[in-house]
């Protein structure tokens, strides 16, 4: 049986209450988090938990939880649900009150929610798991804030279901001045000439930590040339790879961006080198 965490109580699911006053319910007034774990061992725990603490203090929520409560919850967590591989989902929105009210309420006690969801295993050791990802392709139509990583996801929802209606797992977003931002749930990174590119850190895409993990990876064990530069529309869809990188997906090989085959059609060598370099190192930081 599968247990979830709230406000301090683990519960089977059935049992855990929210208010329909609570915001983040209202409003999607809230910050979370997905932290991976294989054979119980968490992926890049503190940068996850160093993400959502800037995220609670950029939208003024205080939670007095320290990254060794978070450790502890997600500890039990894994040992109280079943299966070897695990992504844990931390939220916590800013509270019920009791009205709604556009205005940051005082005095109310933020809501504080995860659960864990059985993950197939680790994308990168496993042949059989590393999907070769064909993409969407569309304007980013989101808000100016997405280095928050708010609940509020409509606007993500959107764009991944628009790539699903056309049968693709992902979309990758490009802005109005046609240069690549990320796609709905991944950061994303291109290769051309062995040179590899991601877009740089700002407002328009979340600091993920598999891109940190990757870029950290790639500085300290590799003698590639890495840019964090502006990528245009047209340099990613004639890259020789694109991936997409997530703590669920890791780095994902994109063999397809809406009508156009990238390199081979196949993940490329770049890749095999990355992939391989992330799971010797993925677990040191
Ligand atoms: N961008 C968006 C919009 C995301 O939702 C995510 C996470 N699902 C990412 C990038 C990747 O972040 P991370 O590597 O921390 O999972």
């Amino acid at each position: 049986m599968s247990l979830v965490y709230l406000n301090g109580d683990y519960m089977p699911p059935e049992q855990a209450k929210i208010s329909p006053m609570d915001r983040g319910f209202l409003f999607g007034d809230g910050i979370y988090e997905v932290v991976p774990a294989y054979h119980g061992k968490m992926l890049g725990f503190d940068a996850h938990i160093q993400r959502m603490q800037s995220g609670l203090a950029a939208i003024d929520i205080e939670l007095d939880y320290t990254a060794q409560q978070w450790r502890q919850i997600c500890d039990t967590l894994i040992a109280k649900n079943p299966g070897p591989n695990q992504g844990i989902y931390l939220h916590v929105s800013r509270g019920a009150d009791s009205k709604r009210n556009h205005a940051y309420p005082q005095g109310i006690t933020p809501t504080v929610f995860a659960f864990c969801f059985e993950l197939p295993g680790e994308p990168v050791c496993d042949p059989e798991l590393a999907t070769n990802y064909h993409v969407s392709l569309e304007q980013d139509k989101r808000w100016q804030r997405c280095n928050i990583k708010s609940t509020a996801l409509l606007g993500n929802v959107m764009h991944y279901q628009s790539g699903a209606a056309a049968g693709n797992k992902e979309t990758i977003l490009f802005n109005s001045d046609e240069q690549i931002t990320e796609a709905s749930s991944s950061n994303v990174f291109i290769v051309k000439d062995g040179v590899i590119s991601t877009p740089p850190l700002d407002h328009q895409i979340l600091p993920g930590i598999t891109r940190w993990l990757i870029l950290t990876i790639l500085a300290e064990y590799s003698d590639f040339a890495v840019q964090q530069r502006v990528i245009s529309k047209a340099e990613l869809l004639n890259a020789d790879e694109v991936w997409i990188t997530s703590a669920t997906k890791e780095v994902g090989p994109v063999v397809k961006v809406a009508d156009q085959v990238i390199g081979s059609g196949q993940p490329g060598p770049v890749w095999q080198q990355v992939q391989s370099l992330f799971s010797q190192h993925k677990f040191d930081y």
